[in-house]
């Protein structure tokens, strides 16, 4: 499946680090934020192990495309559908796991 080893979100995917499940499906799992920014602060990643949003969209555009379409599921639930979607990428942005992942920000209303 494509998956690390010692890359701390592969681990949440197979259920080796507890995580509080708010959405999965056959490629994709989402999953609170343990250090929640907003009111509702989910996490969503791909099942397989890419390094970024970049890499996923060469490798897998359609599971890039899936995600987007989670996070308006989960803020359609959350909060009428409004959103901030967020790929960190690179150490530099404060991309911290090397695991692609869409941080969706939802549930109040967000300072600009
Ligand atoms: P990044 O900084 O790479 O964009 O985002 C990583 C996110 O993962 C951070 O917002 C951080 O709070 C979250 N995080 C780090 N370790 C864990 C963990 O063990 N469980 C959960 N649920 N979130 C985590
Ligand atoms: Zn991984």
């Amino acid at each position: 499946m494509n998956q690390s080893d010692d890359c701390l979100f592969c681990k949440i995917v197979r259920g080796e680090i507890p995580s509080t499940k708010v959405y999965e499906d056959d490629t994709t799992y989402a999953f609170r934020d343990i250090h929640p920014k907003a009111r509702v602060h989910v996490l969503i990643v791909p099942r397989r192990h890419y390094a970024n949003a970049a890499e996923l969209a060469s490798k897998d555009p359609q599971e890039l495309a899936h995600i987007v379409q989670v996070a308006q599921h989960i803020a359609d639930d959350a909060f009428h559908g409004s959103y901030r979607l967020i790929f960190n990428t690179g150490l530099d942005a404060g991309q911290s796991v090397f695991h692609v992942h869409a941080h969706v920000l939802t549930g109040e209303t967000l300072d600009e």
